[in-house]
This record gives C-alpha cells, structure tokens and sequence, in this order.
C-alpha cells in the first residue's frame, strides 16, 4: 500500500472513533480515490451525495499530501462552504495527524481581493463607531466578518468605501505589514493547503495564461480539489464574461494614480520613466473615453458578435436580435486595447529598470499588482475582439453604455484551461444525469481518468416526504414580471410556503431564486406566522446562517449562497423548500 494511502487511512480510522463520528463507508472510497489521483497526478470526478462527509473526504488526502510537502488548493464556489472548511473542518482533520515534532503544515484561507477590508480606509475613518469596532474584532477582515459586526444598513453601506481597491502602493503603504489582504495572501503562496473560491481559482489560471506564466495569484501547487463541482462551470462563464464601460476607464486611471503616486518610486533608473509611463497611459485612456463618447452616439442596444456563428441559430441568441456591427465598436475596443497594452509594456519596463535596491523595497510588488490588474483588463477586451469561447457580445446602453460580453458554453475554453494546470478532483453531491459524467464533461471540460458516483448515504425513500402542489395552486411563474398579477402570484406561494411552515413547525430552510420574490413573500408569511422567520440580506449569509443553525424553531428565507454547501445538522433543518 503506498504512503499516502496509509496515511488516509489511519486518519480515517482515528475519525471514526472520535465521539460523534462513525466510519463512512462514502467518504473513505472518496479520500483514498482523491489519494490515488493525488499520486499518479490523474484527473478525478467524484459523486458523493449529502452525508457523505465530503468536507472530510477532501482535507484528510490533501493534509496526507502537505505531510511529505505536496501543495493543495481546495476551491467551493460559495463563500459559505470555504468558510466552513477553514473554520470547522480543517481543525477537525488536522487533529487526525501525528505531525512531525508536533508542527502541522500551514494552512489558509483567501477570498477575492474586494472581500478584504483596506485598513489605510478604515485609518480615514478613526472615530466611526462601526471602524473601531470592526478593528477591534476582525480576525481576517473579510467581508463576512464586517457583516456580521454591522447590522445597521447605515453601517453596512461603509464596505463600498472600505473594501481593498484593484492596486495600492503595496509594501510602502504604513500598514502593508498588518494588511488583511497582503497578509492572506503571501500566507496564500507559502501554505501547503489553500482553502479558496472557485472565482479566485479560475483568475489564478486566467492570469497565469494571459501573461504567459509570469504572474499568478496562488503560487505553484500540485493538486487542486474543486467541492460543489457542479457549479463550476457557472463559476467560470462569469469569471469569463465582462463588461467594458466609462466606469472601468475611469477607475483604471484612479487605481494607477494611486498606485504610482509616491515620490519614494520615482528616483534612481526610475526618476523620468513613471511620469512618462503615467503621462501616455492617461494619453491613451482620454483617446478611448472620446471613442467611447462616439461609440455612444451611434450604439443601439442588442447582440452585436456571436462566435460562434452558428450560435446565431441558438434559440437563445435568435437571428433577428443581432445588431449591425458598428464600427464605432471596434475603434472604440482597438483604443482602450492600445491604451492598456501600451501601459503593460511601459511597466515592463519599468520594473526591469529597476535598481536591486529598489526591488527589495517593495517596488517590484507595486509593478506586479498593477502589471496583473492591467493583464486582466486586456484579456477581458482582446477577448470581446476576438473570442476564444462560445459568447455573444453585446451593448447595453440603460442606465449607461456599455460593452458586455456573456460567455455561454465553457467547456472547451476550460479544458484548455484545466489541461494547462495541475490535476484536480471534482466533488459535489450531484454530478451525473442518468448515470454518467458525460455531461459535467461536456459543460466543465474536465476529462477525468477516475469516476466514481458513490451510493446514496439515507434512506430517503423511507425517511422523507415529498410535497408538490397541485398544478392550480400557484400562478405561472412568468406573471411575477407583471405589476398587475404578481400580488397574486406572491400570495399563492405565501400561501404554500405558510402552510408547509405550520405543519413542520418551522426548521425550514426556503430557498428562491430572486431576491424580489424572496422578499414579497417573507413580508407576507411573516405577518401570518408566529413562528421565528430568518431572512439572508445582502451579504450577511455567515451571521444569518449561525442564528438558523442556533435556534431550532426558526425558518429560513434565502437564496443563492443557501442552495448548495449549507451545513446544519440536527433538527434545525427538518424541511427545504425550493420555491421555482
Ligand atoms: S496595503 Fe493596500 S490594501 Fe493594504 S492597507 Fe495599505 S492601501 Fe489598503
């Protein structure tokens, strides 16, 4: 039996005689499959149904693997789940290890760069209640934290203005040495386990082949572990898609400003060049914002591009909504495309030019980030040109113009993607229709040589009920679009939602699709109901998910981050309702 092997099994043999574990027989055949796939660098796809002990399943290979100094990446596509693994379960299967001299590998977690607090912001801010008290108690300064520390929408509104911005100055910011985000990530590129987001995941590999492998977000690793699989391929066609407007020229120009604005950067080789550099770019953004200017006198809103052009037959492109290609358009991309290029080369330059003295001083760190804020914008823009994936292109022009580009199928694009990096194992509790992977395969790109859909862990057909009502029950979803008929669609699923509560005495978790739907229908149940009601607001999932699992009366109204990845044992969840 080979070492890591071994290794899995003996932490899975110390886990089933820890109080309240029992051996899974799931979850052991998917840790020592992710074990194999680990060692013979394979691609592996893995269906593990609810109650498998997926979370488990996954650390205790990739912790057998840091052991002997292997790096591994576990990506979730919700934030809610990566939490969950860095919080309660990584400490778990830590704890099913003999370390050598009692040291264990380490570990991190790392969201996107917008989910960190900035605390040169929060410094601007000293003396706000809500700044001290966030200070005072955040641990990784993520968004989730700022949210559950501030209740009142007053207070919730300050993380637009606090939120880390695209660039800084880095290492010369007074607080690089206690940033959040700067901590999380050099933690992020030294740590033998990377717990992280499918989005951060995929910019990693967007970077890394956009600029041919010089830069990257996550370091060098040799295996990645992607939970709730399914919702991969979503995760990627919105990392894909973009949109290009007044806003993303104007902003690029604040965020090289502010990162190139120190005198400390312009001496030396440097002193000359910066100000240049800074002066052509600004140059070349003025020349695309008046190209914007005559992009908007003539756009009409609509589909502008397809690629391919049979997607021109695709019901949901249609033939009769593709707009004449303005060629206004293609100025207008060509100068915003010239504009960043010209800035990426120039810093190029720039941090070539640099002394060694310099270097050390953090210089390059600045060149870096701006180097890979600028390579993602250009990808972004030379891909509405010249699409590399199934996509439409199209203009908006309500309530500004603006250049979008919506990637449709990603599967080729993936697998070129997924084949250039390390291996990986695809987990989630559904991945196959009828019994085969054909489809995850067509839709992620993922071509695996290990496939394994494991048996369902509970008897539901003897310990759960089904409830669908009747077909006159509840309106056409479609008349919620409409002002006149949606009160009543609303009510009738209020009405549904209300009775289902009542017999299961709450412990319901509700998930919609639309938080306007959610809403109408919360308002109604909860001035019917004396049972406690939850409701997920913007950004609160972490807080408002803790309170459900607390207390084992209330209901939950939720949506997106609730419907996959949500754990909550025991009777506080006794019941889902998927309203759709
Ligand atoms: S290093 Fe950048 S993100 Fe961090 S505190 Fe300073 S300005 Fe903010």
């Amino acid at each position: 039996m080979s070492r890591l092997r071994e290794e899995v099994q003996g932490a899975l043999r110390r886990l089933s005689e820890r109080h309240g574990f029992q051996r899974r027989p799931g979850q052991e055949q998917a840790a020592l499959i992710i074990a194999d796939a680990i060692e013979g660098a394979a691609r592996a796809t893995i269906e593990a149904p609810t109650g498998s002990g997926k979370s488990l399943a996954a650390l205790i290979p990739a912790l057998a693997h840091a052991k002997s100094g292997g790096r591994v990446v576990i990506a979730t596509f919700t934030n809610i789940l990566a939490e969950q693994y860095w919080r309660k379960d990584l400490p778990i299967a830590m704890g099913l290890f003999d370390w050598p001299e009692d040291e264990p590998p380490k570990a991190t977690y790392l969201v996107g760069r917008t989910r960190y607090a900035c605390r040169l912001e929060l410094e601007r801010r000293a003396g706000t209640a809500i700044a001290e008290r966030f200070l005072d108690k955040a641990e990784n300064g993520t968004d989730s934290e700022f949210f559950s520390i501030a209740q009142r929408w007053q207070d919730r509104r300050l993380w637009r203005e606090i939120a880390v911005p695209p660039a800084c100055q880095g290492r010369k910011c007074t607080h690089y040495r206690d940033c959040f985000f700067y901590r999380a990530r050099s933690a992020a590129r030294s740590a033998k386990i990377v717990i992280t987001n499918h989005s951060v995941f995929l910019s990693d590999l967007l970077v890394r082949q956009s600029t041919q492998g010089r830069q990257d977000l996550l370091g060098p690793y040799d295996f990645a572990i992607l939970d709730e699989g399914h919702d991969f391929p979503q995760a990627a066609a919105s990392a894909m898609s973009y949109s290009l407007n007044q806003e993303v020229l104007r902003q690029s120009l604040e965020v090289v400003q502010r990162a190139l604005d120190d005198p400390s950067l312009q001496r030396g080789a440097l002193k000359g060049l910066i100000p240049l550099a800074h002066k052509r770019f600004r140059e070349g953004i003025r020349a695309a914002e008046e190209a914007y200017q005559r992009l908007g006198q003539v756009a009409e809103p609509g589909i502008v591009a397809v690629s391919p052009e049979e997607l021109l037959f695709d019901p949901r492109v249609g033939r009769s909504q593709l707009q004449s290609h303005p060629s206004a358009l293609a100025e207008f991309l060509d100068t915003v495309i010239a504009a960043y290029e010209g800035f990426f080369e120039a810093l190029q330059k720039l941090k070539s030019a640099r002394g060694a003295r310099s270097a050390e001083e953090g210089d390059d760190e600045v060149f870096d980030m701006l180097l890979m804020y600028v390579a993602e914008i250009l990808y972004q823009c030379k891909r509405m040109k010249e699409p590399d994936a199934v996509s439409l292109t199209y203009l908006d022009v309500e309530p500004r113009l603006s250049v979008n580009r919506e990637v449709i199928d990603v599967g080729e694009r993936l697998r070129a993607l997924l084949e250039e990096g390390p291996p990986c194992a695809v987990l989630a509790a559904t991945l196959t229709v009828d019994g085969s992977f054909q489809f995850l395969s067509q839709e992620s790109g993922i071509r695996a040589q290990f496939e394994e859909a494991l048996p369902p862990v509970f008897d539901f057909e003897r310990h759960a009920a089904l409830y669908v009502p009747s077909l006159d029950a509840i309106p056409d979803p479609s008349t919620s679009r409409d002002e006149d008929s949606a009160p009543l669609y609303y009510e009738a699923v209020a009405e549904q939602v209300q009775r289902i509560l009542q017999t299961v005495g709450g412990r319901s978790l509700v998930l919609f699709h639309s938080r306007k739907e959610m809403e109408a229908v919360y308002r109604i149940v909860e001035e019917r109901t004396s049972l406690p009601i939850l409701m997920q607001q913007s950004s609160d999932a972490r807080e408002v998910g803790e309170r459900f699992r607390r207390d084992i009366r209330a209901s939950l109204f939720a949506v997106r981050s609730f419907w996959t990845g949500f754990d909550a044992p025991g009777e506080t969840l006794s019941c889902v309702v998927l309203v759709r």
